[in-house]
């Protein structure tokens, strides 16, 4: 379904897990971020860019290597695809059977082949620009959800693309490290002050269109990492840093991978 639309981009959001696809159109280019997730949405997300691209060349953005965020790309074969520089030294292998299981799962047929992005334009260093005609695109490194996590921003209409961060529907996934998570976290204000930011679009749940909607997610997030590890630390229950997320009965196992990962890390510091 369309979560949101103007005349220059639209917001998808997948019935699974309020994933969002996002298509903007400016004069230059289509860009396209993280086209998911059920067939018929991908199918859609590529009729919306078929309907609207003319001779514009197509972009596809993907902000870090979950199977979720990349199950779409066969329909996009035609892209110049942009991503993180660590895309190559992923077990592609091992992502492609995660899509697979899923529609195996399912019963699930796609009009397309399940393929894994071969990146065209590698996002290694910090504060990448890429300027197509007056369209600016610009990358940081995004590291602590995943290690190949990155934010795009996109001027002048002012969209910040956060992947897996600052969602109003999930505390934050630590797969990586929660040290990077908090840089990561910290580099919002620096985003926020070097570009005019309008709208914030996380990869799943819902856009926010004020900074200090962004500036309260970014805080959010940064207290349940601070409070899980204070917790940890005390050996107390944290159930309730997560009780007030509407899907708590699912997101309560990624509150137990969070735990296991940030004790490990508490145990490493210990040792040094
Ligand atoms: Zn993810």
């Amino acid at each position: 379904m369309i979560q949101f639309q103007n005349e220059h981009f639209t917001v998808f959001e997948s019935q699974l897990y309020k994933t969002t696809s996002v298509v903007v159109k400016t004069k230059d280019c289509i860009i396209v971020v993280d086209p998911n997730l059920l067939p018929k949405e991908v199918e859609e997300i590529r009729n919306k860019v078929n309907k609207i691209k003319g001779n514009l060349p197509i972009y596809v953005i993907y902000t870090h290597s979950d199977w979720d965020h990349l199950i779409g790309s066969g329909a996009f074969l035609d892209a110049t695809v942009i991503a993180s520089h660590l895309f190559s030294k992923l077990d592609q292998h091992h992502i492609l059977e995660q899509m697979k299981q899923f529609d195996d799962k399912y019963y699930l047929d796609r009009n397309y082949p399940i393929s894994f992005p071969q990146v065209d334009i590698p996002i290694s260093r910090e504060r990448h620009t890429a300027k197509i005609g007056g369209t600016t695109l610009t990358f940081y490194q995004a590291p602590g959800h995943t290690a190949d996590g990155i934010f795009a921003v996109i001027e002048p209409l002012g969209i910040l693309i956060a992947g897996d961060y600052l969602s109003d529907v999930e505390f934050p996934f630590i797969y990586d490290s929660s040290f990077h998570y908090d840089l990561t976290l910290q580099k919002v204000d620096t985003i926020l002050t070097n570009h005019r930011i309008q709208y914030l679009i996380p990869g799943h749940g819902h856009m926010a269109s004020n900074t200090e909607e962004i500036r309260k997610r970014k805080e959010e997030s940064k207290n349940y990492i601070q409070e899980l590890r204070n917790s940890i630390k005390l050996n107390s229950d944290s159930h309730h840093l997560i009780s007030h997320y509407p899907y708590w009965r699912e997101l309560s196992f990624s509150h137990e991978d969070n735990i296991a990962l940030i004790k490990r890390e508490l145990n490493n510091q210990q040792k040094k």
